[in-house]
């Protein structure tokens, strides 16, 4: 009988190799590096390079000298190398789920659910770039024909958050290529090994050098804006905090670059008295739980109606109670630790405030002393609507429960953030289901489900959740193409 094959250990500076710029990998000018820290362990796994102006400058560079020959690749011909980048990474899951786990801290299940939805959005894409089509008309006067094309807008810079650190990268760099746009992608310091690992992998499946570049800095604001400020430049995509998606979309203005922001969320989760409510329990779960709670889209604040509101409440703590609490990495783990120290505080902070304010605690509730940045799964009911968690992403495996009466009033209340970007409704009755739907604030609401992120549908938000959708039949490409209108009298 075979021995069972052991996983080889993960060689962590192999990854930071340097910047990935025009397709070779070189240190960053002044020299300096960025440590990489595992959340789990508090170990540094490696040290990647710090790119500054110069750097930044070099990559604007490599990706303008590769965009003409890019654009002109026939659609085909991108499809399959965008194919290619699918297949190499499902290849390669298991390395990159464990890599996420260590560099992030999620558990390991949580990671190997990202590398499929990341691998997925290069395949959907393939089958995108060559269906990008353009338009044949007639004016309304008949005096000449209407023709409209679809034409990659140019250098695209692309910046993304540590939370999903190889399905924030692929769901902007997937699209861009198969539109035609030629991309600099700048992953968040504190996960960048990970767009490293997919970077090792463009080259092998094709991805002429200068089409994507990769580059990691410690000071993100002066970098990108003096990429910004390069007028070859002409699109921004980014995700992560609204404070800093203001920020950027101000610093675009100054030469009108075109932007599209997946920003924070403060997702309803409601739960009428008609509900499943194993099924919605099961749903609670992953719309709190899917990577520890660090999730856009996680459920921020659930409004259960009264009639079924303690009955729920206590399914979701015996739940939460159960989960496995530990390192990312270890195979029975449910829970993980949060990205850093001060993640951890400030849940804390927020946990403290709705105590202070007369919520109470039936699970967890207490953080976690010792090495790593742990905070126990917890639920927490009677939470008062003026508390600090009402307002801010807990971003973390914090479950708030709010009771509510009537339909009205859990609309209302649903709606009274500045966010809209994910909302749960759980409900038998279907046309109520749907009345809700469309009377949230949000640019997606799952019904009796508790996930709604799907490659082929569009993915953003509205109010301060963002601008402009990615994934889906053509909302995704849309965002890096132009329209160009040509006046023909024939
Ligand atoms: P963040 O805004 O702090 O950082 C996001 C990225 O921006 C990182 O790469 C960071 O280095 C960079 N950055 C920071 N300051 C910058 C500046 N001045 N100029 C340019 N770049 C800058 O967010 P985070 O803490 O990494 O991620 C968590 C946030 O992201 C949460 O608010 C979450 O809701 C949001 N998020 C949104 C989505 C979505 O699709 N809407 C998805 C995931 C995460």
């Amino acid at each position: 009988m075979n021995a069972p094959q052991k996983t080889p250990a993960l060689d962590f500076p192999a990854f930071a190799k340097g910047l990935y710029i025009g397709g070779d990998w070189r240190a960053a000018k002044s020299g300096k590096t960025i440590n990489v820290t595992d959340p789990s362990s508090e170990a540094v796994l490696a040290a990647v390079a710090d790119a500054g102006l110069e750097d930044a400058a070099a990559a604007v560079d490599a990706a303008a000298a590769a965009a003409r020959g890019w654009r002109q690749t026939p659609p085909r011909q991108r499809s399959e190398i965008l194919r290619r980048c699918f297949e190499l990474m499902i290849a390669r899951a298991d390395m990159l789920a464990r890599l996420i786990s260590h560099e992030n801290g999620k558990a390991l299940r949580d990671a190997r659910g990202e590398v499929a939805y990341a691998a997925e959005f290069f395949r959907w894409n393939a089958e995108e770039a060559v269906r990008i089509s353009g338009e044949y008309g007639l004016a309304p006067s008949g005096a000449n024909r209407i023709i409209v094309d679809y034409q990659p807008m140019g250098i695209a810079v692309l910046i993304t958050p540590w939370n999903f650190p190889a399905a924030m990268a692929t769901r902007k760099i997937a699209p861009a290529l198969a539109a035609g746009c030629t991309v600099i992608l700048k992953p968040a310091t504190e996960t960048p090994l990970t767009a490293y690992a997919l970077a090792d992998l463009f080259a092998e499946a094709g991805v002429p050098p200068g089409v994507v570049n990769v580059l990691t800095t410690s000071t993100p604001g002066p970098v990108t804006n003096a990429m910004l400020a390069d007028p070859r430049v002409r699109k921004l995509s980014f995700t992560g905090s609204t404070g800093v998606g203001r920020a950027l979309l101000s610093e675009a203005g100054k030469n009108v670059i075109s932007c599209s922001m997946e920003l924070g969320g403060n997702a309803p989760f409601v739960v009428f008295d008609d509900a499943d409510l194993e099924l919605a329990l099961d749903g609670v779960m992953v719309a709190k739980m899917r990577n520890a709670g660090e999730a856009c889209t996680a459920a921020n604040r659930i409004y259960v109606q009264s009639g079924i509101h303690d009955a729920f409440a206590e399914g979701l703590a015996k739940r939460m109670a159960a989960l496995k609490v530990g390192e990312g990495v270890d195979e029975a783990t449910e829970c993980g630790p949060m990205i850093t120290r001060k993640a951890v505080e400030k849940i804390d902070r927020l946990v403290s405030d709705a105590v202070g304010r007369g919520a109470k605690i039936t699970c967890g509730g207490k953080k976690g002393e010792g090495t790593g940045f742990f905070y126990p799964p917890t639920v927490i009911t009677d939470v008062p609507d003026d508390s600090e968690m009402v307002r801010e992403e807990i971003f973390g495996p914090v479950a708030p429960l709010y009771r509510f009466e009537t339909e009205e009033e859990a609309i209302e209340r649903a709606n009274d953030t500045e966010y809209g970007l994910a909302a749960y409704v759980f409900t038998r009755d279907i046309g109520r289901g749907l009345r809700v739907a469309g009377g949230i604030e949000a640019g997606m609401i799952a019904l009796n489900r508790g996930l709604v992120s799907d490659p082929a549908a569009p993915f953003g938000g509205v109010k301060q959740s963002g601008l402009g959708r990615e994934g889906g039949q053509h909302h995704g490409i849309a965002e890096y193409m132009e329209a160009k209108y040509i006046a023909a009298s024939i």
